[in-house]
């Protein structure tokens, strides 16, 4: 495919000196966000654009950037981001999504920048490379965990699969089961399936609070006994018993995943991007978007050093700069109700500043779509027109589609009291999969995105 072949020369094309690399300033963004809020999407329009600088007219630095080129990244044992893998199969003949992330994965874009004005006059080029790390939210909300014990955590993990109703099986499994028994490993992969079937049950019907994290996104530690373990009622538990042994492996859990995910890839951000898929929490319900709220108070809540006694003496006064608050896909609705889902956005970072601050870290909050798959158009509808978006269907058909209107005031749908409402926005808010449309770029031309170019402006523009 046409773009990616020119993408992978320019890559070839390029080469640093380690003498320049010595002097060359280096900004990590992190991307992160539950799964399918959009980070791979998000990660591989934002990389095409920012190559090709072909729709950015908000994004403005103050140096002018000569080029823009792929590199190798530092870390050799983080998996690269497979930005042309990604890229190729939206811009394929026949344009599918790509492939979410699973783990951790990194990409440094690299940019030659030469200052302009008075600074121009007196400096020469200068190279300032990116290295954007993609990671799950899954796994920061895992932070959580670091503060408590086996005991404590397996109370608040059992109150909410009986809240939440996906954890029958698991439930009546339990009760089969008696934690001061001797631990037997047949039986203990079968209750931690069974409760990870749970998790993956309450995140399909929306939940977003499904931790440990690894239970739903393994990585390559799929299968190990520091993820084979589950919550058990309180009780004794006895040397050589289960309810020991899965405390024990709780606390490898800790030392052994959470700990250096936090120390090599958290602990090393600059500036972070945190996805969030509002619109389709809207669309699970009253719950999911309590469940949402709650969530993205915990994930920012790992960007407040000082909540956390782990993560404090982790950071030791290290701070995230900058904090991206973004709501994906609004390409799924018109630009007319795109102001009130930024409000939605900027009610819940409210809600999880107040609580405490970030630390002098600059917020914004935004609506974004990383690649607009529809277009807008009207639709009539008992004697008026209705504000519509278009866009191809996994059948290949092509479907207008009106979503329904957002609230103008946020609260309608983020106070807590909301959360025990059957449904809402009197069940008229819907909302579709569309496949991404097909790409014509021309030369010079990233993909058609919705204040992707305010977000990179955001993020970097004042560092280039
Ligand atoms: P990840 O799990 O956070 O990496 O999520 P992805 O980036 O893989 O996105 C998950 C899905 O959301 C995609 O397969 C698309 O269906 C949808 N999606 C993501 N970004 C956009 C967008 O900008 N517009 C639209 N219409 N859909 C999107």
């Amino acid at each position: 495919n046409d773009i990616a072949q020119r993408l992978t020369r320019s890559v070839e094309a390029v080469g640093d000196t380690t003498r320049e690399a010595l002097f060359e300033p280096v900004i990590r963004i992190g991307v992160t966000g539950l799964s399918r809020a959009g980070k791979t999407v998000f990660i591989t329009s934002l990389v095409a654009n920012l190559l090709d600088r072909g729709r950015m007219p908000q994004f403005g630095p103050s140096a002018a950037i000569t080029a823009a080129y792929l590199q190798p990244q530092p870390d050799d044992t983080v998996p690269r981001f497979e930005f042309e893998t990604h890229l190729a199969a939206l811009s394929a003949p026949d344009p599918h999504w790509p492939d979410s992330t699973r783990a951790v994965s990194q990409l440094r874009l690299s940019f030659r920048v030469q200052p302009t004005g008075l600074l121009g006059a007196v400096s020469g080029p200068r190279r300032v490379h990116l290295d954007i790390v993609d990671y799950p939210g899954e796994w920061l909300l895992d932070l959580a965990l670091m503060d408590k014990s086996y005991a404590d955590w397996s109370q608040d993990a059992l109150a909410r699969a009986k809240s939440r109703g996906h954890a029958q099986e698991f439930l009546s499994a339990l009760e089969t089961v008696d934690g001061t028994e001797r631990h037997d490993e047949p039986r203990a992969r079968s209750l931690a399936d069974s409760f990870a079937a749970s998790l993956v049950g309450a995140r399909e019907a929306g939940y977003s609070d499904c931790t440990p994290g690894r239970f739903l996104l393994p990585g390559e530690m799929a299968g190990s006994p520091a993820l084979t373990f589950a919550p058990l009622p309180p009780g004794e538990a006895p040397r050589g018993s289960l309810a020991r042994e899965f405390e024990r492996r709780f606390e490898a859990y800790k030392t052994k995943v959470v700990k250096p995910f936090f120390r090599d890839h958290f602990a090393r951000i600059d500036r972070q991007v945190v996805l969030v898929d509002a619109l389709g929490a809207i669309h699970a319900g009253p719950k999911a978007v309590e469940d949402l709220r709650q969530v993205m108070a915990d994930i920012l809540g790992a960007f407040r050093p000082g909540r956390n006694r782990f993560l404090s003496q982790l950071l030791s006064g290290k701070k995230v700069e900058r904090i991206l608050f973004a709501a994906t896909k609004a390409d799924h609705i018109h630009h007319t109700q795109h102001p009130k889902l930024t409000a939605i956005m900027e009610a819940l970072l409210r809600d999880a500043r107040d609580r405490a601050d970030f630390a002098g870290a600059k917020t914004q909050a935004m609506s974004l779509a990383a690649i607009r798959a529809t277009v807008e158009t009207q639709m009539p509808h008992e004697g008026r027109d209705l504000d519509c978006v278009s866009g191809r269907l996994p059948s290949g058909k092509q479907a207008a589609f009106y979503a329904g209107e957002l609230p103008s005031d946020p609260a309608h749908i983020l106070s807590p009291a909301r959360a025990g409402a059957q449904d809402w926005l009197d069940g008229d808010y819907e909302i579709m999969r569309f496949e991404p449309a097909k790409l014509t770029l021309k030369p010079g031309e990233g993909p058609p995105h919705i204040r992707l170019d305010r977000a990179a402006q955001f993020l970097i523009g004042d560092k280039l």
